[in-house]
């Protein structure tokens, strides 16, 4: 039986005051269900403030991306051995802003799930279609490629793994994905995972997930949760929508 599993995505957000403010409204405001879990990916400079605040709760943390390599001659990079010291349990890998903004290949997100998964982490590895794409009819190869990379890459290790589904043009646009749309997609990836004998892997929805919205999204079958990005920066918005 799968349960629940709602992360928020800070992106390049944040700051110490509010950090504090928004992670002990969260603690409060929490009330643990039976499986049902709950994480925060923050920015790399905040992991500590994070740890420090949720250590002992029934929140996790994690980061938003992990260099795919071991230690060394990599400025600018955060090894995933680095992330698990802070107690990370989740490592976000290949979101849309990555591949876009940073060229980010489906190799490489395929080479980072497996490292965060060697360190310790579960990798939440993000796939999903443009809207060319979509309006081309091609999200089924879109999204079937980027699944069998991250597949390929972690071979029997995925069952470990989190998948997340996130629309591009449904991230940070206000416009979601209809509940039936997402469970067309969910229930394609579900199939991927039942022939890669992974059929328990959580997938995540993600793209403009809302108060008012995730309750009808995640009474999908194959809905396992939300990826939630801007909202999850609001603590009564996105409690509402790790309660949904
Ligand atoms: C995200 O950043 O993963 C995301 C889904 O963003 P938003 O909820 O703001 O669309």
């Amino acid at each position: 039986m799968r349960g629940k599993l709602v992360v928020g995505n800070w992106k390049m957000n944040g700051g110490l005051v509010a950090n504090a403010t928004l992670l002990s409204a969260l603690l409060a405001g929490w009330k643990p269900q039976a499986g049902r879990a709950v994480a925060v990916c923050v920015p790399f400079p905040y992991l500590a403030q994070t740890r420090d605040a949720l250590a002992g709760s029934s929140w996790a943390w994690g980061a938003q991306d992990v260099s795919r390599h071991a230690p060394g001659a990599y400025t600018g990079e955060v090894a995933a051995g680095m992330l698990a010291e802070f107690g990370c349990r989740y490592a976000l890998v290949g979101h849309s802003e990555r591949r876009q903004y940073h060229g980010e290949t489906d190799d490489v997100v395929g080479a980072k799930a497996k490292a965060a998964l060697a360190a310790g982490m579960t990798p939440v590895a993000c796939i999903g279609e443009t809207l060319a794409e979509r309006d081309a009819g091609q999200w089924q190869a879109v999204v079937g490629r980027q699944f069998d990379a991250v597949a390929a890459a972690l071979e029997g290790d995925l069952p470990r793994a989190v998948m997340a589904y996130e629309p591009v043009w449904a991230i940070g646009t206000g416009r979601t994905a209809s509940p039936a749309q997402a469970q067309e997609v969910h229930g394609f990836l579900r199939e991927r995972l039942r022939r890669a004998g992974a059929e328990n892997v959580l997938v995540l929805y993600g793209g403009s997930v809302k108060a008012g919205n995730a309750r009808e999204l995640f009474a999908m079958p194959d809905v396992d949760g939300g990826l939630v990005g801007g909202a999850s920066l609001l603590a009564t918005e996105f409690l509402a929508i790790a309660g949904a």
